[in-house]
This record gives structure tokens, C-alpha cells and sequence, in this order.
């Protein structure tokens, strides 16, 4: 494995944390989809909070749900000592582009590509 089983740690702890982030604010989708005021119940600061949440999560330009299952697929490649190798060519994954983006599954040079329609995105195509 490429990384030290402490960075990876690391990591995993970030995963972890927005994993807890994505269902929450899925819940809280969910949630506000059923109320019909939006002004009984919910604490205003919570609601500002959480919406700085999605918007945070969902500005990469993937579903809520995309994202939790790149979190959750991120999660097992930490267990199974693969976290940080490009799933599709198996190079190393940057140390910035983990810290940005601890999800990724893929090198920015294969990011690339799929943004180019030269690559299949596996997690979209599903
Ligand atoms: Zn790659």
C-alpha cells in the first residue's frame, strides 16, 4: 500500500466525518421535504448550518447520494489497504488531491479523462 497505515488513518477519519455529514444532510433533504412550514420548528442556526452543508457537499457537481457511495467506496479501499492507489490505473493519488477531495478514487489524470468522455465514470454510469 502507498500510504503509511497513520496518514491512512487519518483519512479515513475525514471519511468517516463526512459520511456522518452526507446522511445527516440526506435525512435533513428528507426531512424538509415533508414539512410544509418552514418556520415552526427547526432552529434557525442548525438550518444555516446545514444547508452551508450541502451546499458545501454538493457543489462538486455529484447527488448527495453519489457522493456518500464514493465515501463509502473510499472507506473499504481504506480497509483493504488500497486507499490512495487510482482505481483505474493504480497510480499514487496526490497528497493534496486526498486532502481536498478524500473520496476521490481516481488520480487527476484519470479525473480528466472522464471529464473528457475518454474514460467511463463507473460511480455515474451506475
Ligand atoms: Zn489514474
Amino acid at each position: 500500500m502507498t500510504l503509511t497505515s497513520q496518514s491512512a488513518r487519518r483519512y479515513e477519519e475525514k471519511l468517516l466525518e463526512q459520511k456522518r455529514l452526507l446522511e445527516q444532510a440526506t435525512l435533513t433533504a428528507v426531512e424538509q421535504g415533508r414539512e410544509t412550514t418552514a418556520d415552526d420548528t427547526q432552529d434557525i442556526a442548525d438550518q444555516a448550518v446545514l444547508s452551508y452543508q450541502k451546499e458545501l457537499l454538493f457543489s462538486q457537481g455529484t447527488t448527495g447520494h453519489q457522493q456518500l457511495t464514493l465515501v463509502r467506496q473510499a472507506l473499504n479501499r481504506v480497509q483493504d489497504g488500497s486507499y490512495g492507489e487510482c482505481v483505474q490505473c493504480g497510480a499514487e493519488i496526490g497528497a493534496k488531491r486526498l486532502e481536498a477531495l478524500p473520496w476521490t478514487p481516481r488520480c487527476i489524470d484519470c479525473q480528466e479523462k472522464i471529464e473528457n468522455g475518454e474514460i467511463e465514470d463507473p460511480v455515474r454510469a451506475a
